[in-house]
């Protein structure tokens, strides 16, 4: 069967993180219906939680400020941001309204590659397959939890049981992240990185050289993907992208053109649920149809993955290892303050583009005190989110000073791309994951710090400058992403 593109392209788009979504939409219609009341309580959580990681952070005078954008959803609250540069054809701030699915123009894919074409940027790559021969039939329900009695899921569990990698008898948690398993959120040694920050050496979340920025982008490929890729061939830049199997099934043509311009494709499982409340047979049919659907469309199968949400433990952890899957996160500063743009949150309308802006240079104001590079979460799900990486944020990367070193993170782990694929991947410099044991870190923790000590109290992290790291408390975060975006998909059907 021939694959028809567009015709799958309004679902996917609705519902890259549909079933906890649906989950929590559920949750808080019952506690506060009408479904109106629900956006407005979540809406102030947020902005609360905003504010207070916020507060503290000088922003210097005369710079822009959103309003209309707050007018929609006047719970937002109003911030100020100023930035390096911007790009000069940008989407005005005040157009990003929250709430709303933003459209612009769309550019289509420049460039359809023939199967059979041999990949140059990596020279011992396997020759694209032909992705029009794909047929969605043969692959999970879109945007869907796996069944897990299907032959592939079957084997790829004979497959887990057989690499040695012992997986930790920890029971799944319970939708809802921190405050819904105070339990597990307190045990340490479930090293739940959702709760508290807690990686373990085998965790990326960091770049090992200073003003290296591992760039991402998580939950594509999709509509205004071709927007990102033109500003990033304009300027030389490449990525990682975390694909949605469920997108790719949707997109093959652009997750080919992604790959073909030498950017990194990693995984970013099949119907993007939060990984610890998956039980280990679905955790397993997760990552295997996303490695799969990215196998049958580049030839190569990704080593790399982020979790949804950041939600990991050791059992997550595991699983992922005996699966040939290493986690990426992205730099967390403090237990409760991470390098999150928050981007995605304004299709949803609990965070203001303004905010996102202000997120972001806050974000730059830790960079020189790190003392390594670093990652941050941004998305190219949404027209807005899109429109603030193209017009905003890279365009004040680049006049950044000293000079930011921007490339995928495989390349700022200084490996070749070719370690990104366990068909191009020699094991000289990126041997596959074993199942040796490590003890538990708190990343980026200098000696004495919170990071270090695992003390997680407190809620805001403080730097050597003054500047206050973004982020929100884990919990609020889990349950407010994901009533934003079943919302977010929910303004699509409408
Ligand atoms: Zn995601």
């Amino acid at each position: 069967m021939k694959l028809t593109v567009l015709g799958a392209v309004a679902l996917p788009i609705v519902a890259a993180h549909s079933v906890q979504e649906r989950h929590n939409f559920a949750r808080q219609n019952a506690a506060a219906a009408p479904a109106s009341s629900s956006v407005a309580s979540v809406a102030a959580s947020s902005a609360v939680a905003s504010s207070a990681a916020a507060s503290g952070s000088v922003v210097a005078s005369g710079s822009a400020v959103a309003s209309s954008a707050a007018a929609t959803f006047s719970s937002l609250p109003t911030v100020s941001w100023s930035l390096l540069s911007t790009n000069p054809t940008a989407v005005p701030i005040s157009d990003l309204v929250p709430g709303t699915l933003t459209t612009q123009p769309q550019l289509g894919a420049s460039t359809t590659f023939a199967p059979g074409t041999q990949p140059t940027v990596i020279s011992n790559a396997p020759p694209l397959p032909n992705w029009q021969t794909l047929s969605p039939a043969s692959y999970p329900t879109l945007d869907r939890a796996p069944p897990t009695d299907s032959p592939e899921v079957q084997q790829w569990i004979k497959e887990v049981n057989a690499s040695g990698i012992a997986i930790p008898n920890l029971a799944p948690t319970q939708p809802g992240g921190c405050a819904a398993n105070p339990q597990f959120a307190a045990d340490q040694s479930r090293c739940w990185w959702t709760c508290g920050g807690c990686v373990r050496d085998s965790d990326i979340s960091d770049c090992p050289d200073p003003y290296t920025w591992g760039l991402t982008y998580d939950d594509g490929p999709a509509l205004y993907t071709p927007n990102l890729l033109n500003y990033l061939d304009q300027n030389d830049l490449k990525s990682t992208f975390f694909a949605v199997g469920s997108r790719v099934i949707s997109y093959p043509a652009l997750l080919q053109e992604e790959y073909m311009a030498g950017h990194q494709i990693a995984v970013h499982t099949w119907s993007h649920p939060a990984m610890t409340t998956v039980s280990t047979e679905g955790i397993i049919a997760e990552l295997g149809w996303s490695k799969k659907v990215i196998k049958d469309v580049l030839g190569v199968t990704p080593l790399y993955w982020r979790p949804p949400y950041g939600d990991i433990d050791d059992r997550v952890r595991a699983i992922s290892k005996a699966m040939g899957l290493e986690p990426i996160m992205w730099t967390r500063i403090s237990p409760t303050a991470t390098f999150d743009t928050g981007d995605f949150n304004v299709a949803g309308g609990t965070t203001s583009a303004s905010q996102v802006l202000q997120n972001w240079q806050n974000i730059m104001g830790n960079v020189s005190t790190l003392g390594h590079g670093f990652i941050v979460l941004e998305h190219d799900l949404f027209a807005q989110t899109v429109d603030i990486a193209t017009g905003y944020i890279l365009p004040d990367a680049l006049a950044f000073t000293p000079k930011l070193d921007i490339k995928p993170v495989i390349s700022c782990l200084n490996k070749p791309m070719s370690d990104a694929y366990l068909e191009t991947n020699d094991n000289s410099s990126n041997p596959l994951p074993t199942a040796s044991s490590v003890n538990p870190t708190f990343s980026s923790g200098q000696t004495g710090s919170a990071q270090a000590t695992g003390n997680t109290s407190g809620n805001t992290a403080t730097n050597q400058s003054g500047a206050v790291a973004v982020g929100v408390s884990s919990s609020l975060f889990m349950a407010g992403v994901s009533f934003v975006a079943f919302f977010a998909g929910l303004a699509v059907l409408l």
